[in-house]
């Protein structure tokens, strides 16, 4: 009998060689031509996801999100290896503490899909232990603590028993009072979302968040919602955080188009986030003003509660910086 759950199963049929799924999508030679087939962030790509890509283009929201083109090769000025400085915020190989009252976990490297533009891809992660002790020593002795992250990569590429031995590790620290899950892990397979899963989040005995990661309402299908509503009846609010991306959602169509299916679902959309400058990044790039004049056009047509906050992540900064 397999022990393998079916979640891994779907996992190992990702994309992960670009030939491939440029094939899939139907993509000419000169297109390919366009494409970097070697990236150093290398190619993962849900099956799910790939089959919601618009075929023989390249001019396509989840396709632009998830398959390198040769520009990332580009070098521009103000485009770092780590623009967010990660690296002056380690207290553990996998514990960041920037904020007031939050520490966030490194909790594993793995994800679902890989993004191009993400802020961690070039992140030094600790991939020797899969055990977290020296970060909740740091958590048990520091009372200021009130909130873990659970972040990464990706949470929910942990297996239900790695995360039911962190979860309840924190469970014992008394002054931690919340757990926030930050994944993007649904979003490609919302197969991930196990009875087991579920009982663990059930029986949990400190409040949980969870912020989901999606930047167009294309994103989304019957399944992903199914899972997320499973979570919902826990009584746990989730909430959507999203980076303005150029070719993706840098428009007020697009972004009231978000907010709506995510408020259909009961679904508070976070944060908007300005693209934080990682290396390679540049063509995604949406100025300050462009945004503020989107997100003031997308707010004519959403309720109060459908506005996600636009921010940006200063480096050294206490909080995200509230633009506008
Ligand atoms: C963004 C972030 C948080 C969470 O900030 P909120 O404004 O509470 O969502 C916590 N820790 C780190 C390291 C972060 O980057
Ligand atoms: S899922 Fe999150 S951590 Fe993983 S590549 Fe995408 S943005 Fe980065």
């Amino acid at each position: 009998m397999s022990t393998v759950p079916l979640w891994r199963e779907i996992q190992r049929q990702n994309f992960t060689k670009v030939r491939d799924l440029a094939h899939f999508l139907q993509l000419s030679e000169s297109q390919i031509q366009e494409l970097d087939e070697t990236p150093a962030f290398v190619l993962n790509v849900p099956q799910r996801l790939a089959k919601k890509m618009q075929k023989g283009t390249l001019d396509d929201p989840l396709f632009k999100q998830f398959v390198p083109l040769k520009k990332e090769r580009l070098e521009a000025p103000g485009y770092l290896l780590d623009p967010v400085a990660d690296m002056q915020a380690k207290r553990q190989a996998k514990l960041l503490h920037k904020y007031e009252g939050r520490a966030l976990v490194i909790t594993t490297s793995a994800c679902a899909m890989h993004c191009r533009y993400c802020f961690r891809k070039n992140f030094p992660y600790e991939t020797k232990t899969q055990t977290f002790e020296k970060e909740l020593e740091i958590l048990e002795n520091d009372t200021t603590i009130q909130e873990v992250l659970l972040s990464g990569g990706d949470p929910l590429s942990l297996s239900d028993l790695s995360l039911e031995a962190l979860l309840t590790s924190l469970s014992r620290i008394r002054h931690v009072k919340r757990v926030r899950f930050h994944t993007r892990f649904i979003m490609g397979i919302p197969e991930r979302i196990t009875d087991g899963f579920l009982a663990l989040l059930q029986d949990y005995p400190k409040q949980i968040w969870f912020v989901i990661h999606a930047n167009a309402a294309c994103e989304f299908d019957a399944d992903i919602w199914q899972a997320l509503k499973k979570i919902q009846k826990l009584g746990i609010p989730v909430l959507c955080q999203s980076v303005l991306l150029k070719g993706v959602n840098d428009h007020p169509d697009a972004l009231v188009e978000l907010s709506s299916v995510l408020i259909d679902h009961g679904i508070t959309p976070y944060y908007l986030h300005q693209l934080d400058p990682v290396q390679g990044s540049q063509h995604f790039e949406v100025s300050e003003n462009e945004g503020l004049k989107i997100i003031a056009e997308a707010q004519k047509n959403l309720p109060g509660y459908g506005v996600p906050k636009y921010v940006r992540e200063d480096a050294g900064e206490p909080s995200k910086t509230i633009l506008g």
